[in-house]
């Protein structure tokens, strides 16, 4: 009791401090000043008091109090004659990282790059296409040509665009057949199709085009028509995400039914993903794209660097025991949190083993004091909105357990600055999950899950 007590204490007068001081840097430094003049009691509190500045440093991913905690930690070290060694390791580390992130700044300018119009919305009214686009669209961005032969005669429109959603069958009086795809990755084709000779004018006015289909020199089957406009899903191209498959390289992950890895089960459900996300325009960014060992705070560090909007992490649960191997199933959206119960405390601990070389000596419970409460909130209800969105999608097709979502200490979640999940996407330790996490259909299912649950807490949350 008497320790929970003081631990608040401490994390009180901490609190204080930050609020008063100019910059956490400040404070630590201030810290370390009081060394010289102090006891050893004193001088043991001021090294436990540098560590928790050093824990919230690391939340703000703030380099320069990080060194100035380290350099804090090394000194105490040396006068209380405790081992400093791994100090001084992460101390050169940090300096080399802020090295390298002072070259990369140098080169990140790059001239500002062309966007295409993005569409809208389709609609078919009558004897006319509409397609309405976000800005402005130029005459000689749309180019048009006929494709006739075989009795068959095409209209084809080129434009120069982006079309984020599939719109579903088209028709308008007169015209058999419609199809509207994206063509080239910054060009749509839209193409009228008939049996007998089309007359189609285009028109451009400011930001949407306009085909209208004139009737025909001889009298063609009435075709049924009726007004229907399909809108592009609301989404919102400056958000980023970033994707983390787990594990990778020398880290496996769970070995798993046929002794199947996590860590490449995982990498193609996160390719997938990611794909599904730009279709709905985000822009997207993996921590690995291939079989690459990623320490686990680099991955967050990655985010942090690209602002990110939400951080993603893919993962495959496994079961404890052989004895469990069929009966442990099921799908799961983690967030971070204090462990409460043994099954998050065992499953962040089977995530976390692969790295933890840069925060081990800390207290897990002091450090999760300083977890914003806001973020845990947001990314809780990006877990909610995630696991709705993979069940819907997957039970599609799929019988699935709903493991729920869950909170978890999970120390690739710690130091992320935006909303941040871990998707435990099945047991690879049962042998039907198994199967399906290197089934492609099944990738596909699950990864579409993940980004409409993506889109409806973006919707949610603007
Ligand atoms: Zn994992």
């Amino acid at each position: 009791m008497e320790k929970i007590v003081k631990n608040l204490l401490t994390i009180l007068i901490l609190f204080f401090v930050w609020a008063n001081a100019a910059s956490l840097s400040d404070s630590i430094n201030q810290n370390i000043s009081l060394v010289n003049s102090a006891n050893r009691d004193k001088t043991v509190k001021i090294f436990h008091d540098i560590k928790n500045l050093y824990i919230k440093a690391i939340m703000d991913d703030d380099k320069n109090a990080q060194i100035a905690a380290i350099r804090g930690l090394i000194k105490c070290s040396k006068i209380l004659h405790i081992k400093y060694k791994h100090y001084e390791n992460e101390l050169s580390l940090l300096l080399k990282e802020r090295h390298q992130k002072h070259k990369v700044v140098r080169k990140v300018s790059t001239p500002k790059k062309y966007t295409a119009p993005r569409v809208k919305a389709i609609a078919a009214y009558k004897d006319k296409i509409i397609i309405a686009f976000d800005k402005s669209i130029d005459k000689k961005d749309v180019a048009f040509f006929e494709l006739n032969g075989k009795g068959r005669y095409r209209d084809i429109f080129d434009i120069r665009a982006k079309l984020f959603f599939k719109p579903k069958k088209l028709s308008i009086r007169n015209i058999q057949e419609i199809r509207i795809s994206q063509f080239t990755k910054n060009s749509i084709r839209v193409v009228l199709q008939n049996k007998t000779p089309i007359n189609s004018i285009l028109s451009v006015e400011r930001d949407r085009i306009i085909i209208k289909v004139d009737a025909p020199h001889y009298k063609t089957k009435k075709i049924k028509s009726y007004t229907k406009t399909y809108f592009a899903p609301k989404v919102s191209t400056s958000k980023i995400v970033i994707i983390d498959p787990g594990h990778g390289g020398k880290d496996t992950g769970a070995i798993g039914y046929k002794r199947l890895r996590e860590k490449n089960a995982v990498l193609k459900i996160a390719l997938k993903l990611g794909r599904y996300l730009k279709q709905y325009g985000y822009k997207v960014y993996y921590t690995r794209k291939s079989d690459k060992f990623i320490k686990l705070r680099d991955r967050t560090h990655y985010a942090n660097l690209k602002k990110a909007d939400l951080f993603i992490s893919i993962h495959a649960n496994a079961a404890p025991r052989r004895s469990q191997y069929l009966s442990s199933k099921g799908i799961e959206t983690y967030y971070l949190s204090p462990a409460r119960s043994a099954r998050a405390k065992r499953v962040s601990a089977k995530e976390n083993s692969a790295d933890i070389s840069s925060m081990d000596y800390f207290s897990k419970q002091v450090f999760l004091n300083f977890l914003n409460r806001e973020k845990i909130l947001a990314s809780n209800k990006l877990a909610i909105d995630i696991q709705r969105g993979i069940l819907k999608n997957v039970r599609k097709r799929y019988s699935v357990v709903d493991g729920g979502v869950r909170k978890a200490p999970f120390w690739v979640l710690v130091g992320a600055q935006m909303p941040a999940v871990l998707v435990e996407t099945g047991y690879i330790t049962n042998p039907t999950e198994a199967t399906r996490l290197f089934n492609p259909y099944y990738e596909n299912l699950l990864a579409k899950g993940i980004a409409n649950g993506i889109v409806s807490y973006f919707e949610k949350n603007r």
